[in-house]
């Protein structure tokens, strides 16, 4: 006879306070919400409470949630949580405190990267208590609580489409696990698969599908993600998946209008690939890109807005009325309003190495050479090195990101200093931070190495000097531009390629009726703009978000019209 399979082990949330009544208060109230699903766990103070935990990690308990009172006498909540993120780094943490220690608790949100501080009392804890916590828990569900995802890659290290592979799961956010060829385990795979290295890279779906060398429309296919649009005409279709073009579908969707999305490759744009956005309203400690984007992607879902990802739109068409958007792998659609929310793509770096332009074997991109935060290598960088190329917000954040694991990070930055071009706050917090270094009037001019990046040649601006210095891992924010070259003449841009809408219009941009154009509405009647690609856009999550909103309030007059 068999043992009967022991019920799994539900995942800890745990509270620590020192006044007893609050400790019994805070564990009473999440036990009523929460225990059906996870355990509550209770110490009255930090040192037991990190005992505890250290018993949990050897009994290999999960913990998703810590709350932590601020004022502690042996250790204080922060202490507490600074030591619990050695055992539990992808617990999520709350700091209990009282109104008077709202300070100490902002300065903990960069100390423990602490997502959430509660003020006491938390009555009623529907309102104040449990939607921090549902929200806390769903994000820990989404990244830490995965168990070992069981789709794999098996990839070369400094192989560039390996790393594009990763990088299209992981801004989608789907979890994978990344194995290198030359490991056993890799070896094991491949040949499970009956393949070899040549091969490469290979995705092995979770039903062990092996997929040689996919592309990202097949990988989204095959991962669950919609390729295809389900009709083939539409109210309004949103071109651009990010925060403008999401918001854009949500409210287009919710009030009614048959609304498309297309997106080129994820959704969430420019901000999925944020570490921490800290000004968008709502979010007092901040809210990390991927997250914002995943939930407005399931709201823009929620109101049965067609999503469609991996589909590049390369023509916009216009047949009277009707506007065709053809597909740079075939296909097309047709609707009635268009929403233009592409944003805008990084510039590349003019140094040797950074080019995509150079082909695999001269360009070390995806082989230590990475434009933007690539979250998905960023994690791997501990106890390295690494460099961060620009002086603007974009590049101050990915610094902050990555000086938590590397061992230095040098911020590169071409003027004299960051105040022109970065926030107040986040150079405050990189002057903090011991082991980020500014290099100002510096550039990098070349990099180079064997099969990945191995050094870079930076050059002084000041004294024209040039210096070799060894460096892995080199991340560019420098700048982007809109990439619109693909529209028709008919939308007029200005000089840079951005679009241009209502009274930013010219007399000769070619507006052909006699009522002005909406706001937001580009030289074509019924193609709107929203976003960082619109002329003279804020560049902001919020603006992105209200410009969309907004422009579908036109598309509906738009559409009254004709
Ligand atoms: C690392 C980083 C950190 C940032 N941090 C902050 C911050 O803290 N606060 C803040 O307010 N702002 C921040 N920003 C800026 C903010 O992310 C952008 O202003 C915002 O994302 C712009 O939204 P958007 O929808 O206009 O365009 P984008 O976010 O650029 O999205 C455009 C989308 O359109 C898709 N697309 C482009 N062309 C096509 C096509 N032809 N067919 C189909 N799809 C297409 C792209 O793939 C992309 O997903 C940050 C940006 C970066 C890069």
């Amino acid at each position: 006879m068999t043992a009967p399979a022991a019920a799994p082990r539900k995942p800890i949330i745990l509270t620590v306070d020192d006044d007893p009544a609050v400790s019994r208060a805070v564990a009473r109230d999440l036990r009523r919400k929460y225990a059906e699903t996870y355990r509550i766990v209770r110490a009255e103070n930090g040192p037991d409470a990190l005992d505890t935990l250290r018993e949990l990690k050897l009994r290999g308990d999960t913990v998703a949630v810590f709350v932590a009172d601020y004022r502690m006498p042996a250790m204080s909540g922060i202490e507490f949580l600074e030591a619990a993120m050695d055992l539990y780094p992808m617990a999520r943490r709350v700091l209990l405190t009282a109104y008077a220690d709202t300070h100490a608790a902002i300065d903990a949100i960069n100390v423990v990267d602490l997502d959430h501080y509660l003020l006491k009392p938390w009555d009623p804890p529907e309102e104040k208590l449990y939607p921090v916590i549902d929200a806390l828990l769903e994000a820990w569900n989404a990244d830490g609580g995965h168990p070992m995802p069981n789709t794999k890659i098996i990839g070369h290290r400094y192989s560039r489409r390996s790393s594009e592979v990763r990088e299209f799961l992981a801004s989608n956010r789907l979890p994978y696990h990344w194995i290198f060829a030359d490991d056993d385990e890799g070896h094991r795979l491949l040949e499970a698969a009956g393949l070899d290295d040549r091969a490469l890279p290979v995705v092995i779906t979770e039903t062990g599908e092996p997929l040689v060398d996919p592309s990202n429309t097949e990988l989204a296919g095959r991962l669950g993600l919609s390729t295809e649009p389900r009709a083939d005409f539409y109210d309004l279709a949103v071109i651009g998946g990010g925060p403008g073009g999401l918001a854009a579908a949500v409210y287009g969707a919710s009030e009614g209008l048959r609304t498309v999305l297309i997106e080129a490759v994820a959704t969430g744009g420019q901000a999925g690939q944020s570490s921490r956005i800290e000004n968008y309203l709502g979010f007092p400690d901040g809210v990390r890109g991927d997250q914002l984007a995943d939930r407005a992607r399931r709201q823009a879902e929620k109101f049965s807005a067609d999503l469609i990802t991996t589909r590049e739109a390369v023509a916009l068409e216009l047949h009277g009325n009707t506007r065709t958007i053809r597909f740079a792998d075939g296909g097309s659609l047709d609707c009635r309003s268009v929403v233009l929310a592409t944003g805008v793509s990084y510039r590349e770096l003019d140094a040797d190495g950074c080019h995509s332009r150079d082909g695999d074997d001269s360009s070390l991109i995806g082989r230590g050479v990475y434009y933007g935060a690539a979250t998905y290598v960023a994690a791997e960088c501990e106890d390295q090195e690494v460099y961060v190329v620009g002086g603007a917000n974009s590049a101050g954040q990915a610094a902050m990101n990555l000086a938590r694991k590397a061992a230095r990070v040098h911020l590169v930055v071409r003027g004299p200093s960051l105040e022109a071009s970065m926030s107040y706050y986040l150079i405050q917090q990189i002057e903090a931070t011991p082991n980020i270094e500014v290099h100002t009037n510096t550039r990098v001019c070349r990099a180079f190495g064997g099969e990945g990046l191995e050094n870079l040649t930076l050059i002084d601006g000041t004294t024209n000097q040039t210096t070799d210095v060894g460096c892995t891992q080199l991340f560019i924010f420098i700048g982007a531009q809109p990439r619109t070259d693909w529209l028709p003449d008919a939308i007029a841009r200005d000089d840079r390629g951005f679009v241009l809408s209502g009274p930013d219009l010219k007399p000769d941009s070619g507006w052909p009726l006699d009522r002005p154009p909406h706001h937001l509405e580009t030289s074509v009647p019924g193609v709107f703009v929203a976003g960082d690609v619109r002329a003279e856009s804020a560049k902001r999550v919020a603006a992105a978000v209200g410009e969309g909103s907004m422009a579908v309030m036109f598309v509906h007059r738009y559409l009254a019209e004709t």
